[in-house]
């Protein structure tokens, strides 16, 4: 896929197939285009050129007279609703506790009668470590608990596809462990997820492929063994020396 800002082409020419249950982690240098990526994936941004299969199925894609094809509103809010996305800085409802911050969007978007998103909303947070915060606002738990409640939330839709865009690069050293436990345990669930992160414990150890981006395009790809001991490129090598 393509992507331009202004002229400028932020991803230029990026493919990825990835696979039910597969863990894809990307890395690379700051201004690569990972953020960019994810939001195209979520239809946050619409892509320049390419095309953005699911199950096969095309979905929304300009054609060769910039014409958009497939992207009607309704469409592109029913595909969002099955892809979670965590974002770096939380990015929680302030006003609502933990409990409705994961219980709104299934009664809101789905519909669901508001006593059982209450109760499936109970068991994330259970399942996040944090049944005992259920009543609490945002703003009185740590960055890391605020994260594990929007890592919770975005389970609450039940997706098919998991986003994180650097989940743990906003918090306390001390606070990153239990998020990136947390997202271990998805994996081991089978979620299919793709993540942006520099956390290199993560990706050495739940991670099925490694992606390295550079200036917009995927300059490598492997098994994270294979990038991080015998990579192909010294930008490769020499990125992932510095971060790890
Ligand atoms: P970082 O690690 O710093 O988050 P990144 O690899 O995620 O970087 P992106 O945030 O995707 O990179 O940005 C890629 C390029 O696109 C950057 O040069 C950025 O300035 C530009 N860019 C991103 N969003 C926009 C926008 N809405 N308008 C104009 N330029 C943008």
């Amino acid at each position: 896929m393509v992507k331009a800002f202004g002229g400028v082409r932020v991803l230029n020419g990026v493919s990825m197939d990835v696979r039910a249950r597969e863990v894809v982690v990307v890395v690379g240098p700051s201004g690569s285009g990972k953020t960019t990526f994810l939001r195209c994936l979520n239809h946050l941004e619409s892509i320049d050129e390419g095309e953005i299969l699911v199950h096969g199925r095309r979905v929304g894609y300009k054609d060769g007279l910039d014409r958009l094809v497939e992207e009607r509103p309704r469409a592109i809010a029913a595909r969002r609703r099955n892809i979670g996305f965590v974002f770096q800085r939380f990015n929680l409802f302030p006003h609502l506790s933990a409990l409705d911050n994961v219980a709104v969007a299934p009664v809101k978007v789905l519909g669901v009668p508001k006593a059982e998103a209450r109760e499936q909303a109970q068991a994330l947070l259970a399942r996040v470590g944090l049944a005992h915060k259920a009543s609490s606002r945002p703003s009185v738990l740590s960055g890391g608990q605020q994260q594990r409640v929007a890592i919770a939330r975005a389970l609450a839709m039940k997706p098919e596809l998991m986003l994180f865009d650097e989940p743990t690069s906003a918090l306390d050293p001390e606070m990153v462990g239990e998020v990136v436990t947390v997202m271990k345990e998805l994996v081991e669930d089978g979620l299919t997820m793709i993540v942006v992160t520099h956390e290199m414990g993560f990706a050495r150890s739940a991670a099925d492929r490694l992606v390295m981006f550079d200036q917009g395009v995927i300059l490598e790809e492997g098994t994270p063994e294979k990038l991080m001991t015998d990579p192909d490129h010294q930008r490769t090598r020499a990125f992932l020396r510095r971060i790890d």
